[in-house]
């Protein structure tokens, strides 16, 4: 049996104009869409999970940590010291790091007041939130674990238990948070979607790169003329 999970990620002041410190473009656009998604009683979601990013003030991810300015790449070492094994030496990875962005109990980390009223009055199916970004050594892009893989979230347990088979992913930034926790979950085995035009990007610019990490990876990228379609074959009330 098909049952499906609707992940809403990262609907925060700090990723949305007109004053979020991590603005990204024409963020606040998608945001009636997801209401409707849900309010609209023709979706028959089993599973509705909302992300945060959530970080300690030290945050690794933010280029005030560094002294440098903000969109600056940096190599990282990986936080337990994990050799590897074909150069011998300690793994790195290369990072952006960003405006400090959703600190954990300040305004930029709150979610976006109408949204955050939909997910109050929506009582009737299972909304659960989810926290990313609590360890200040590492970055977090998926909802389901840090960018190394060590520290797990509880989404993929939430998922199992819940038999969940298929996941729509909506929300902020398709290029980012989106891409990575869509990857993760398809790597997980589950039928992942992400629905194009629910999402925006932090580098438009890039979309037609960022469409191919999604193929690459197992992941149907929804258009718009093909939302109709997805809506009645998985997730709408028969
Ligand atoms: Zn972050």
């Amino acid at each position: 049996m098909t049952k499906v999970s609707l992940v809403i990620v990262d609907l925060q002041e700090d990723f949305l104009p007109p004053n979020g410190s991590l603005a990204i473009k024409d963020g606040r656009s998608i945001i009636p869409a997801i209401n409707e998604l849900l309010y609209d009683a023709k979706f028959n979601w089993s599973l509705i999970l909302v992300t945060q990013d959530w970080h300690p003030p030290n945050h690794a991810s933010f280029a005030s940590q560094h002294n440098v300015p903000p969109f600056t790449e940096l190599t990282f070492t990986h936080p337990k010291g994990e050799i590897d094994p074909e150069t011998n030496e300690v793994k790195t990875m290369k990072q952006v790091v960003w405006p400090d962005h959703c600190i954990q109990n300040t305004p930029g980390a709150t979610l976006d007041p109408s949204f955050k009223e939909c997910v109050g009055d929506r009582r009737e199916s299972p909304i659960i939130p989810i926290k990313k970004g609590h360890l200040p050594d590492r970055e977090y892009y998926s909802c389901f674990q840090d960018c190394w893989g060590l520290d797990h979230t509880e989404v993929l347990s939430l998922l199992k238990t819940n038999n969940i088979t298929d996941v729509v992913f909506v929300g902020l930034a398709y290029d980012f948070c989106v891409m990575n926790s869509a990857i993760d979950c398809a790597k997980n085995g589950f039928n992942t979607y992400v629905l194009k035009e629910y999402s925006k990007s932090v580098y438009p610019e890039n979309v037609e790169e960022t469409d191919k990490k999604y193929a690459e990876n197992g992941v149907k990228v929804v258009n718009a003329n093909e939302e109709e379609k997805l809506f009645t074959d998985i997730v709408a009330i028969s």
